[in-house]
């Protein structure tokens, strides 16, 4: 039995994500999860909110309500989407939580310890009337570049200039709008990524299983000037992780907070934690310490391809400076883009389905289904709703649906809901038996190498092969001349019904339930014998015929749909 560390990149708190984000880390992540505990193997599946910085205290004061609520609240409401999507985590933590606090605190203390922290005075823009410092994205003015009037202190959106705050013409706050601004100086740490160069080399060169396209993006940011500069790891903001080193204060830096991309990944690690304090696990650390029993664990992280610079290098900086025995990444799985029907999803535009208003459409394994089979792998993907439709049409309801539905009816109103206990297996079912052995046995290998459109590829042929058997040995016609072999027929096509609902428990959970509920089975052993498999319900063993188990979607609804996701988001 393996131990499987799995981590999806966590979520923004700041609001509702769409489906490009789902299939870019979480989805995956939950495919893997839950086809590696089919298969017997042992697995903590952790994810969380990543819930400090400036956009969540913006929305916050947007909304009325303290930033700590608004945080709380809209935890909840990512927890409750997440389950709608059956995302199995084993844990879905906050990186507010008191864990991740002290356990920031506890890094950072260490990474100064080993000389990895530098002390920095910059200038700062501080708005007299907000009280507080601005980053610079949060001061607008007029681009000096193109006169463009909402111009932020980062960047010229409109000319794309990459701007300084003091070259902006009329500064102001983006929060308040004041223009009482003025440039401060400001203490800040930084952690110095830059010495840790050679040791993240080494690090990266020892992953000889990684995808080329990992390791090249990788290299890259560790061998540009840009990559891997020095970062600061704190900000000057209320709602954060105060600066402690480790347990003692900082002198220097009180009223400090770190910085997001510093403790957001530590969450990770903190979430394990979270879920023992909740009562449910039971030791953390033979997951996350090497020195505690984690150096047998397989550690996978799920993310979207603009994430893997990040958990390439900046996050193992934090935990190979640390100097202790942190488990390290494994293996990444990283994704391309999904894009919607000819442009791009967008957050900020509304534009394209976001994760609540699919579950309002249909439930939840239509979309499992249509974003693992179609999941932005080599290349991006595109959502499109015609292609939604025929896919869900066609594999859904036609070819998985179908077969169970004939199958399950046909028995019933000739052998009643019991499998019949008439006749053998032959030649075609040996021949049957023979390819289904084979396609599972590649379907395995395609899961365990997280080709997440392949493994979709494999499962349909799978769902096909009995189609294609049923249409062959035609029990209808056959119970005419020799009732015993329609009877042996439809036993194994029943046997299938619960063989399709173990194999395809990873893609669509809920099918699953439905499909062993009415096989009246709790057998979800995994078929590494087909034979045996196709004879785990035995003669005579009583069964319910299940409600339709698809819809299919039709051109009215494809249309209804078009519109009412092509524009702004009310
Ligand atoms: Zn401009």
């Amino acid at each position: 039995m393996t131990r499987h560390l799995i981590t999806s990149a966590i979520p923004y708190i700041n609001g509702i994500k769409h489906l490009g984000n789902l299939v870019g880390s979480q989805l995956p992540a939950d495919l893997f999860a839950r086809y590696q505990r089919a298969r017997g193997n042992e697995v903590l599946f952790l994810c969380a909110t990543d819930e400090h910085g400036t956009p969540a205290e913006l929305a916050a004061a947007k909304a009325g309500i303290p930033v700590a609520d608004f945080c709380a609240e809209m935890h909840e409401v990512q927890a409750r989407i997440a389950d709608g999507f059956r995302l199995s985590f084993d844990y879905f933590g906050r990186s507010s939580s008191p864990q991740n606090h002290k356990l920031t605190q506890h890094f950072a203390g260490k990474l100064a310890e080993a000389g990895l922290i530098e002390e920095v005075i910059e200038k700062q823009v501080y708005s007299n009337a907000d009280g507080r410092f601005l980053p610079d994205r949060y001061i607008e003015g007029t681009c000096p570049n193109c006169g463009y009037e909402n111009a932020r202190g980062d960047q010229c959106e409109n000319c794309t200039k990459q701007l300084d705050p003091t070259d902006l013409i009329d500064p102001r706050s983006a929060v308040s709008g004041s223009t009482d601004l003025e440039v401060r100086e400001t203490k800040h740490l930084y952690l110095t990524q830059s010495k840790m160069r050679d040791r993240l080399n080494a690090w990266i060169d020892s992953k000889s299983d990684w995808p080329v396209l990992t390791t090249s993006i990788a290299k890259k940011w560790l061998n540009d000037g840009d990559g891997l500069r020095d970062r600061g790891i704190t900000r000057d903001l209320d709602w954060g992780i105060p600066v402690r080193k480790g347990d003692a204060p900082w002198p220097g830096m009180e009223g400090k907070v770190f910085y997001v991309w510093f403790d957001a990944p530590i969450e990770y690690i903190a979430a394990a934690q979270e879920w023992v304090d909740a009562g449910k696990g039971d030791d953390w650390q033979r997951w996350w310490r090497t020195d505690k029993g984690a150096d047998d664990v397989r550690y996978t992280q799920f993310m979207g391809k603009d994430n893997v610079p990040f958990h390439t290098l900046s996050f193992p900086a934090t935990i190979i400076g640390s100097d202790e025995p942190w488990k390290l990444v494994d293996y990444i799985k990283s994704f391309n883009y999904l894009n919607y029907d000819g442009g791009q999803f967008s957050t900020s535009q509304g534009r394209g389905i976001f994760m609540d208003q699919a579950l309002e459409i249909l439930p939840a394994d239509y979309w499992r289904w249509w974003l693992l089979s179609h999941a932005p792998e080599s290349s991006d993907s595109e959502f499109t709703w015609e292609n939604f439709q025929a896919s869900v049409n066609k594999d859904l309801a036609d070819v998985l649906g179908n077969f169970v539905s004939r199958v399950t009816k046909f028995c019933r109103s000739k052998f009643g809901e019991t499998v019949p206990e008439a006749g053998t297996y032959g030649v075609d079912e040996d021949r049957l038996i023979t390819e289904l052995t084979t396609r599972i046995r590649a379907y395995e290998t395609n899961m365990e190498n997280m080709e997440v459109r392949k493994s979709a590829q494999e499962l349909r042929a799978i769902w096909s092969a009995g189609n294609e058997y049923l249409q062959e040995a035609a029990p209808w016609s056959t119970f005419k001349t020799n009732p015993d072999k329609a009877a042996a027929q439809i036993r194994l096509a029943l046997n299938l019904i619960r063989l399709y609902a173990v194999l395809s428990s990873p893609f669509i959970p809920d099918a699953t339930d439905t499909l062993m509920s009415a096989m009246n089975t709790l057998d979800t052993e995994w078929p590494t014998d087909v034979a045996k498999a196709l004879c785990a319900l035995p003669k005579g063993h009583e069964f319910s015929v299940p409600e339709n188990l698809f819809s299919k979607i039709d051109d009215a609804q494809c249309e209804d749909w078009g519109n009412r996701f092509s524009g702004i988001r009310s």
